[in-house]
């Protein structure tokens, strides 16, 4: 099974690694062409305005829409999830929006106060997240499950085919969300 990292900026390498480590082939995706024969995708960490830039220069982020509108399954960790979201509360524009969720970017403060703590995860128990300028999920529609939550707040979220965390499971040694994400795109 084939699965890509958006690698235009962020903590790809890690990504690679999560799921080289579970035995899948993963592909680093910089232009439209990389996206043909994947069977999921995974929007890391970085910064998200950075990202969106990168990507419409070369049109991949077009490209990665229409992927995505037709079922490819996506994970975005961190700055993936807030260019998943359909509403970003504090920023002037939305990128991908395809996931029904309000996010509001940077709402753990900055770099120096990123921490890390053990989640609750539905069916797959205590896993341990790190959280850098993460995004908390401040609203979230009708079809979106929420599969865990800190301080209160969504922190992982899945509304079909599209999985997404405020913090980054890939700067862990645990692979058990990569893992989830996995089953998700092998139902596909
Ligand atoms: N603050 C970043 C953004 O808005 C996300 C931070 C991260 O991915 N660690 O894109």
């Amino acid at each position: 099974m084939r699965i890509g990292v958006l690698a235009v900026q962020g903590d790809v390498r890690e990504h690679l690694n999560a799921l080289e480590r579970l035995g899948v082939a993963a592909m680093p995706v910089l232009k439209p062409g990389d996206l043909a024969g994947l069977k999921g995708i995974v929007l890391p960490g970085g910064e998200s305005t950075a990202m969106w830039r990168l990507m419409q220069a070369t049109g991949l982020a077009e490209a990665l829409k229409r992927e995505l509108s037709g079922g490819l399954p996506a994970f975005g960790t961190c700055a993936g999830m807030i260019l998943l979201a359909k509403r970003i509360t504090n920023w002037k524009e939305t990128f991908l929006g395809l996931l029904d969720i309000a996010v509001e970017r940077n709402a753990t403060g900055r770099q120096v106060d990123s921490f890390e703590e053990r989640l609750s995860v539905d069916g797959l128990g205590e896993v341990p997240a790190v959280f850098i300028r993460a995004p908390l999920v401040v609203e979230v529609g009708p079809g979106v499950e929420v599969l865990a939550r800190w301080a209160g707040r969504p922190v992982l979220v899945r509304q079909g085919r599209i999985l997404a965390a405020s913090f980054h499971p890939e700067l862990t040694q645990d692979t058990r969300v990569h893992e989830y994400f996995l089953s998700v795109c092998r139902k596909e």
